[in-house]
């Protein structure tokens, strides 16, 4: 068998899937920076990853794992790009990150920009919650 093209990771970031958002998903390695939990959840909705979405959310605003899982299903995630970041660095307890997510759903192009807050819980990051920015 040959060895099959390295897989792009949905983030955008230019390396294969294996080389940045997957050893997130697949819990081998913890994301260092807000942004980069920013990415691998981003890369978790594309690739419908429901268990990491909810592990990596805040537990006190923790949505209801359908609601995660039916807009993974409803949406084809098309590109991402990271906008700012504030804090969110390896010495952080908090940081943001303003992003603007592509994506389309009932066959509409979207697109989707938020700042999203992130903490430390117990030394890995986690999504809190976003706003519009
Ligand atoms: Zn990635």
């Amino acid at each position: 068998m040959p060895a099959a093209q390295p897989h792009p990771c949905p983030c955008g970031a230019g390396a294969p899937l294996d080389g940045c958002c997957g050893p997130f998903l697949s819990g081998r390695d913890l994301p260092p920076t807000a942004e980069a939990l920013m990415r691998s959840r981003y890369t978790a909705y594309a690739l419908a990853e429901v268990d990491y979405l909810l592990r990596t959310h805040a537990a006190r605003t923790r949505p209801a794992r359908q609601d995660i899982a039916d807009w993974a299903a409803a949406a084809r995630f098309t590109g991402l790009q990271v906008l700012q970041t504030h804090a969110g660095g390896t010495g952080d307890a908090t940081g943001t990150v303003t992003f603007v997510a592509r994506f389309v759903a009932d066959g509409q192009v979207s697109a989707m920009a938020e700042r999203s807050r992130f903490e430390r819980d117990d030394g890995r990051w986690v999504y809190v919650d976003g706003e519009q920015p």
